[in-house]
């Protein structure tokens, strides 16, 4: 049989969960801000890029571009017609399934649209 706990057990236990959910909350955000950091530093050296498979267009969903990650870093990049930060060497970077290839990612893949805006940012005003 189980010995059930009192409110006040409960309430303390609840309060520790309250305090690890925002050290974890904590936590998440170092990750990501020395993420961030850490990928704007990389210089994405060659050897270290590889492309992820597109993923053709399937009977309920539409195609997907192949991707480039780094894997020094992690930081990857979605295209069909070139990249952004790792655009130099699209054409001598070896392939891998595109699952091998999202292993390798570190935070998500940086789509299209987003380096639409790193190439073309938008002026004031507009
Ligand atoms: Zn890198």
């Amino acid at each position: 049989m189980v010995i059930k706990a009192n409110t006040d057990e409960i309430k303390q236990m609840r309060q520790k969960i309250n305090g690890y959910t925002e050290k974890a909350e904590t936590l998440r955000l170092m990750i990501e801000a020395n993420t961030h950091e850490m990928q704007e530093l990389c210089p994405h050296p060659r050897e270290c890029l590889r492309e992820g498979e597109h993923l053709p267009e399937g009977i309920i969903f539409f195609a997907s571009p192949p991707f480039t990650v780094c894997t020094c870093c992690g930081y990857a990049e979605e295209g069909w017609c070139g990249y952004g930060k790792l655009n130099n060497y699209y054409s001598e970077v070896p392939r891998l399934s595109r699952d091998n290839a999202q292993k390798l990612v570190l935070g998500r893949i940086a789509t299209r649209e987003e380096l639409g805006k790193l190439k073309y940012p938008k002026k004031k005003g507009e």
